[in-house]
């Protein structure tokens, strides 16, 4: 997945460009800059790529995901449905806003089941956060039909997701609005960064001001800006915007030699009969970023990723006992543990989370492994990584 494994003369050039002009702040400063808007740029550049009507540039992901939820209007009170598999970003973005995550099991997409979010839904509900793990997709024709039926936004978190499509459709703009990280481990890296994609030029609006302390960016005279609402500061820089510009436009030779590794590690891995594959919905192409399989059980799956291990066949996850991105270890979040204190309404939404299970997700993260697929690897290091991967399999099953 991570771009940075090809960096090269191309982000040199543009990040010189920002270095020679010495305009490092993306908004303003015209007779300094000497034409070079890299966020501009890439903005453009990127609702191209995602064919999207308007693209707003944040400083990561996890702004990205805050910066929707503000856009769309949710706060506190609100609640929004998530998945028990996904980044700890989901639910800090929706606590910023004072919002209760309301936690629901995945699939085998991995990604939210459309069942438990129907069951989830109640009179505070306001949006529903689907999060496209490991560069694949939810069943998004029943997302959205529920989304439609029960008039809540649907927000895509397509961080892991940037090059995938569903019927066509980039990832990331089937939804009200979706969101993308460009950090360090991400298909396309600025080092830091994000963006926020809609189709709602309202949305937009919104996500341009607020991302910029609710400045209304009328006119060139940045000291003459209105405030219609109060904002905050998610802005990108130049630099990292220059570096995220350069690689956006390498982003289908990365994606060509991501499907190709991932074709080769697939293909080997088939031959052996316990090993299952992910659901990738009917229409949907991946990204090719990560490649999941199933194994028969827990342990089968503990004892695989622990012998992929010994083998040095690095990049495998297995998430169950992962505390970044599966809910069995957010002991932070169960217990509250919060610098400052926390509403009586997200306190309550959160309470059942202590004894609440997930059988359903368990079933699918306890028997998944994600190998990250690189897109740095020659094709004898891809050839000696599918031998030592199916034997250290074989082994385990
Ligand atoms: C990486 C990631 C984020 C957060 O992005 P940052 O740029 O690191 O803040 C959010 N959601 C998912 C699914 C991610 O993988």
């Amino acid at each position: 997945m991570p771009g940075f494994e090809l960096f090269g003369n191309a982000e040199r050039k543009e990040v010189n460009d920002v270095l020679d002009s010495g305009v490092l702040m993306r908004y303003g400063f015209d007779g300094m800059r000497n034409g070079h808007w890299k966020a501009k740029e890439l903005e453009t550049e990127l609702q191209a790529t995602l064919k999207a009507q308007h693209v707003q540039l944040v400083s990561s992901g996890t702004a990205a995901v805050s910066v929707a939820l503000a856009a769309a209007g949710v706060g506190a009170g609100d609640e929004v449905i998530m998945p028990s598999f996904t980044f700890v970003a989901s639910f800090e973005a929706i606590m910023m806003m004072g919002a209760i995550p309301v936690l629901v099991d995945i699939d085998d997409t991995l990604a939210l089941d459309p069942k438990a979010v129907k069951n989830a839904i109640t009179p505070r509900t306001k949006a529903i956060m689907v999060v496209q793990m490991c560069g694949s997709m939810g069943d998004m024709a029943a997302l959205q039909a529920i989304s439609d039926e029960h008039d809540l936004i649907l927000i895509e978190d397509a961080c892991q997701a940037i090059g995938a499509t569903y019927k066509g459709q980039a990832l990331g703009t089937i939804g009200h609005l979706g969101c993308f990280s460009f950090d360090f481990v991400k298909t396309v890296t600025s080092g830091e960064g994000g963006a926020v994609v809609t189709n709602n030029k309202a949305f937009y609006v919104n996500a341009d001001q607020y991302s910029d302390h609710g400045h209304d960016h009328v006119g060139n005279d940045r000291g003459a800006e209105t405030h219609p609402f109060l904002g905050y500061n998610f802005r990108i820089s130049e630099l990292h915007a220059a570096v995220g510009l350069a690689q956006v436009r390498r982003l289908p030779e990365f994606l060509n030699i991501q499907k190709q590794n991932y074709t080769v590690l697939r293909k080997a891995l088939s031959e052996i009969p316990e090993v299952t594959f992910r659901t990738v919905p009917e229409g949907g192409e991946e990204s090719y970023a990560f490649l999941n399989f199933f194994l028969p059980d827990l342990e089968t799956s503990r004892r695989a990723s622990a012998t992929l291990k010994a083998a040095g066949v690095d990049g495998c996850f297995h998430y169950y006992d992962n505390s970044w991105h599966y809910v069995r270890k957010w002991e932070h979040l169960k217990n509250l543990n919060t610098l400052y204190p926390i509403s009586q309404e997200v306190k309550e939404g959160l309470a059942s989370l202590q004894t609440k299970t997930f059988k359903q997700s368990d079933h699918y993260i306890g028997r998944n492994i994600s190998c990250l697929i690189k897109l740095s690897w020659s094709s004898q290091d891809l050839e000696v990584r599918a031998k030592n991967m199916v034997a250290a399999i074989r082994a385990s099953v």
